[in-house]
């Protein structure tokens, strides 16, 4: 070093260095076999006798000679440029911290994930990344893939290149070449030990030397079978762990080249999946906004049909094709509704609500409507009940109804003989319906698709029967979103047996229950006003029916206008609101109250299921959002909320009843009556009755149908009631089918 020829500084990092130095290595030989050659006295007894000393020497002279012969070539095969710019980085970073905490900058390795010194670090190029000296001096898969030059064997070839021409170095390069360098090696090193056990040994007569070097050299070619088996075995070991090294590495670099595809698929996959949602998401605007658009006209279509198929001067050609008009409307109407129902379920959009259910009643009424349709086409229908039921669960009741009428329905429609079975266990809160029935069954190739939308099995046994082929696919989104399992079996001509497995946690509060189940007959307290704005004089009238009887004074207005001038003359204590109504909108109108200082909760009741977003929500005037059709213990729930009432029920506190005032009814137009007729008490009408409760369209449309055809309401009754199920007013449906309907005029 002092003498300039070798680099500043020491490397000792594989990546850096050449296999061979012949500065080291060369003097070393050099001393080694000088200091030995000296020790047998091969030159003189003196430097016999300082064999050390001639070696030290020989190396003192020998390392500046070959590095000054060489021009220090080999000390450094290459250098890692690449980790100036990490360094310079890590200097600005440690440059930001305080001057106390200031360290040397560190450079992390690939390997091992440690930080180390830059004196520490080398860059691999295998694995392009910065590598501690540790790790690259470890790794064997690399095969000096960064200095290929300044590898041994290619060293080698360099050096005899000098001497000898490119085909005697290919020689001697070849495996026999490298067999016949190392066993030469390894011979000589041998040949040296024996010597110098001969020389330690010396005999002193001929006949011990003639002995001594006999079996030296019978030692010697033992030796050289052995190493020569060895160093063939060992040559190709090592060639064979090259090409398995050299093969893994090329698999590895088509791994690389697979996962780096695979990552950009990914990402195309992504964008595609992104593109897709945001497709599905349009099409569930689309489909929500379509379908309540179909339904207007649907209804005048229906209605027409109704009205025309009336008339007596048909012929029979006209009442077929009125009838298939009407019955397409119908499917068309089941269509609409399913496919809402699916894209708010998909788009992530369906709200579950926890209801307080009683479920002995909730699956009486269910085994009573079923078993009366089962009856009507002449099959037996059987409701086991295994264990016991808690009084009252948790769920969207809605959405179990919607679940087990599905199931149950598709069991009474595809059975043509024999037995429906509906069976219930509970246990650890968990509910299993078990729907069994001995219909026409679905073979086992099309049990995997009777759960995707539009898909309807037909066979010998069910070739007509209507459906739309999305019920099933309804009730599988809907059981899972609650959280709970649907599974079938079924044999072809034999039946079918649907299971739906629900987690329904009990409540243990039948007392605030069973007052909620108890008729509200009216409030504590002063009169509350109520101002309903609807363009929809029968929603209106139906609300103040229910309203008027309970204690309210109502304001009805038919538009946002007349509402504002209502305003002049009374001051509601809330409003419910229409939101699509002509000219200024509901949630309009809500901004303008607002703006106008009344204070009032205005409560929204809108026919678009959408519920609007959270954004929206927060931003809005209004203070709630009701979504058509809500249930009457819903609505009033709402109301004792936001006006702090308490509710009078039946059976209490009737002086307090006494005490209210009489309530009043104010129109800002002039009201249209709502019709009254006589309703029968029979058991098509309590059907009728069962399914507008439960709000399930296609139910009541049918039933409506048998009450017709029955011939037990009046043509006029049957209009009206057929009005109030187009316009999905199932509530004001079960209202006016009381058999003694309360009548506030
Ligand atoms: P659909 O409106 O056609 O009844 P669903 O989605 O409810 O639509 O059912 C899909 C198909 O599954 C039906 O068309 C019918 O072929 C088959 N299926 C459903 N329930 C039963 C059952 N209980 N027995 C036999 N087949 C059934």
């Amino acid at each position: 070093k002092p003498l300039g020829l070798s680099p500043e500084g020491l490397e000792f990092k594989r990546g850096h260095l050449y296999d061979i130095n012949p500065v080291g290595t060369g003097s070393m030989v050099l001393a080694t076999t000088i200091g030995m050659l000296s020790y047998l006295g091969l030159f003189g007894e003196l430097s016999a006798n300082l064999s050390h000393f001639v070696s030290l020497i020989v190396c003192f002279i020998a390392v500046p000679l070959i590095a000054w012969l060489t021009k220090g070539k080999y000390y450094l095969a290459r250098q890692s440029p690449e980790l100036i710019p990490l360094i310079e980085e890590a200097k600005q970073l440690a440059s930001a911290l305080p001057a106390k905490n200031q360290a040397e900058p560190q450079v992390l390795c690939g390997v091992c994930e440690n930080s180390f010194e830059l004196a520490d670090m080398s860059y691999c190029s295998v694995y392009a990344q910065p590598i501690c000296s540790l790790c690259c001096s470890l790794d064997v898969r690399c095969l000096d893939s960064c200095k290929p030059h300044a590898r041994l064997s290619r060293q080698l070839a360099n050096f005899l290149r000098r001497f000898m021409t490119g085909k005697s170095v290919g020689i001697i390069n070849s495996r026999l070449g490298r067999f016949l360098g190392l066993l030469l090696i390894t011979n000589i090193i041998n040949a040296a030990l024996l010597a110098l056990v001969y020389k330690q040994m010396m005999p002193n007569t001929v006949s011990e030397q003639m002995v001594l070097q006999q079996s030296l050299w019978t030692l010697f070619f033992i030796f050289l079978i052995v190493t020569g088996v060895i160093s063939w075995l060992f040559l190709l070991a090592h060639e064979s762990r090259v090409v398995a090294q050299m093969e893994s590495n090329r698999q590895t670099r088509k791994l690389m080249r697979e996962i780096e595809a695979h990552e950009k698929t990914d990402k195309e996959l992504q964008r595609a999946k992104e593109h897709a949602e945001k497709a599905n998401d349009a099409k569930s605007r689309y489909l929500s906004g379509i379908s309540h658009e179909l339904r207007t006209p649907l209804q005048s279509i229906l209605g027409y049909a109704q009205l025309l198929a009336e008339r007596p001067d048909n012929n029979e050609h006209q009442t077929r094709g009125l009838n298939i008009i009407h019955r397409s409307g119908q499917h068309l109407a089941d269509l609409i509704e399913g496919l809402l129902d699916i894209s708010k379920i998909e788009a992530g959009r369906l709200e579950l609500y926890r209801n307080r259910i009683a479920l002995p009643q909730l699956l009486d009424e269910l085994a009573n409507m079923f078993s009366m349709q089962a009856s009507q086409k002449g099959i037996h229908f059987h409701y086991h009940l295994r264990g016991r039921l808690p009084k009252t669960v948790m769920a969207d009741e809605k959405r179990l109804r919607q679940i087990l009428i599905n199931l149950l329905s598709n069991a009474v429609k595809y059975t043509q003989s024999g037995q429906v079975e509906f069976e219930v266990n509970y246990r650890s809160q968990i509910a299993e319906f078990i729907i069994r029935d001995t219909g026409s069954g679905i073979d086992g190739a099309n049990l995997a698709r009777i759960f995707d939308p539009f898909e309807r099995v037909r066979n010998v046994h069910t070739p007509n029967v209507q459906g739309t082929g999305l019920g099933l696919t309804i009730v599988k989104l809907l059981t899972e979103i609650m959280g709970g399992e649907l599974l079938v079996t079924s044999t072809l001509g034999v039946g079918s047996c649907f299971t739906v497995n629900l987690m329904l946690p009990w409540v243990d509060n039948e007392a605030t229950d069973s007052s909620s189940k108890a008729k509200v007959i009216g409030y504590e307290g002063f009169q509350r006003t109520i101002c309903l704005v609807d363009d929809d004089p029968v929603l209106r009238g139906f609300l103040s029916d229910l309203l008027i009887p309970l204690g309210f004074t109502t304001l009805e207005a038919f538009d946002a206008e007349s509402c504002l001038g209502l305003l002049e003359q009374s001051r509601p204590d809330l409003f419910i609101l229409d939101i699509s109504m002509p000219g200024m909108t509901g949630l309009e109108l809500a901004a303008v109250l607002r703006q106008r200082g009344v204070k009032a909760p205005i409560l929204m009741l809108s026919a678009n299921a959408q519920l609007p977003d959270e954004a929206a929500r927060e931003k809005a005037a209004y203070d709630d959002y009701l979504v058509k059709p809500i249930t009457n213990s819903a609505l009033l729930e709402k109301l004792a909320d936001y006006l702090q009432i308490k509710w009078i029920v039946q059976g209490t506190q009737v002086d307090a009843l006494k005490q209210l005032a009489l309530p009043e009814r104010i129109s800002a137009e002039p009201l249209k009556a709502a019709s009254r007729f006589e309703i029968p008490d029979h058991p098509l009408v309590r059907e009728l009755q069962a399914y507008a409760e439960m709000g399930y369209r296609k139910g009541v449309v049918e039933a409506l149908g048998k009450v017709e055809e029955a011939n037990i309401i009046s043509a006029e009754c049957y209009q009206y009631l057929n009005g109030l199920i187009q316009q999905f007013q199932f509530e004001q449906l079960a209202v006016s089918l009381e058999p003694t309907p309360y009548d506030p005029v």
